[in-house]
């Protein structure tokens, strides 16, 4: 676990909600507890319990939603998960949320993404890249010395966001939320993802958002095969998102396409095994993927809500399919070719990796 710890990795599908320490949740919660909000001892016992269904996890996120959905708590939130997957190493992170409108806390979507933003400047154990290159350098923030890390007692960590679309979304809230990513590219918004519930709601209701996302230069994922739907993952699949996450229940000509597209996947191993939408690792998809190269990275999906972290998913991987450190090295930088951020970004990714296989040796 320690050596997967030491690499430097990139987290490509974390959500913001799913991914709050527990004792931030349960501290949030207590405040709640105390104003008369909520019982306390009744969430804590919902927090705390560690194995969901699917369906279960969906009500824990109406729950989560309820504690956190105020400006200050989601500028913490954010600020505590960028700092947690530093701490282990990530270089890359393309954190995703939903943004929210919350008229008892005066909060629109916009100012609930405002205080995601400040939540990424108040970081200040690690450098975070997350505006574009000239913002990082007019607020001294660059530790890059003729695009060489220079700053080897500072960490740094790219952080880009997605904005995601939730199931039980209209098309109007859901082309609001796009606009909102077009409004916000200065500030690393990058790109958007369809999740939420996947039992709610239908493609053809989310498919004019995403097409006007994809026409205006927006990158986009999907929460594809979470549940059997094979009309909709074959549909999501012609739509040729940049990546796709899950693909749980996909049939035989889904994984003809799918392996045809090269579309990348994002693989959420623990998330999975928790949520039952594959009984166990040892007949996981990772394995035919990884078999066939197909594009994959390792993933988180909700650290908190399945506590996990992209060390530990690491080594579940390197153990459950024996696949060795040079491997799994590799998996990690691999990576680098998947991420929606721009060429500059990647090469420099590049180098970081680089620099790290120099240390391994
Ligand atoms: P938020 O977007 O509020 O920051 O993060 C929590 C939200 O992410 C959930 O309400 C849900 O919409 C989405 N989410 C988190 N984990 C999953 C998952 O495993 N599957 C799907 N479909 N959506 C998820």
């Amino acid at each position: 676990e320690e050596w997967c710890k030491t690499i430097p990795k990139i987290e490509l599908h974390a959500h913001l909600n799913g991914s709050i320490r527990d004792s931030t949740l349960l501290e949030l919660a207590r405040g709640l507890g105390e104003k008369g909000t909520i019982v306390f001892s009744d969430v804590e016992k919902v927090i705390l319990k560690n194995d969901r269904s699917l369906v279960e996890v969906f009500k824990l996120f109406d729950l989560i939603h309820l504690i956190t959905t105020d400006h200050e708590s989601v500028s913490r939130i954010t600020k505590e998960v960028v700092e947690d997957f530093a701490a282990e190493n990530v270089v890359y992170l393309e954190l995703r949320t939903t943004p929210k409108r919350n008229d008892s806390k005066a909060m629109s979507k916009e100012s609930y993404m405002q205080a995601v933003v400040e939540g990424l400047r108040a970081v200040n154990n690690v450098d975070v890249d997350f505006a574009c290159k000239l913002d990082a350098e007019a607020t001294g923030n660059s530790h890059y010395d003729n695009g060489r890390y220079s700053g080897a007692e500072r960490k740094k960590i790219y952080v880009r966001l997605l904005l995601s679309i939730d199931r039980r979304e209209s098309t109007e809230a859901a082309m609001e939320t796009v606009k909102l990513a077009l409004q916000m590219k200065h500030l690393g918004v990058v790109g958007i993802d369809l999740s939420g519930n996947p039992v709610i709601g239908e493609w053809k209701t989310f498919l004019p958002a995403l097409k006007f996302a994809k026409e205006q230069g927006l990158s986009i994922t999907l929460h594809s095969g979470e549940v059997p739907n094979a009309e909709e993952v074959h549909a999501m699949l012609d739509f040729l998102p940049g990546r796709i996450g899950h693909a749980c229940y996909f049939e035989e000509d889904h994984w003809r396409k799918l392996k045809s597209s090269k579309i990348p996947v994002e693989i959420c191993l623990t998330s999975n095994i928790r949520t039952e939408t594959i009984p166990s690792l040892d007949v996981h998809h990772f394995a035919d993927l990884y078999s066939s190269e197909h594009p994959i990275t390792l993933c988180t999906d909700d650290t908190g809500v399945f506590s996990t972290s992209l060390s530990h998913e690491y080594n579940l991987a390197a153990s459950a399919f024996g696949l060795a450190k040079k491997e799994m090295y590799r998996l990690a930088r691999n990576a680098v070719n998947f991420i929606f951020a721009g060429s500059q970004v990647k090469e420099e990714l590049e180098e970081m990796f680089a620099l790290a296989s120099k240390e391994l040796e």
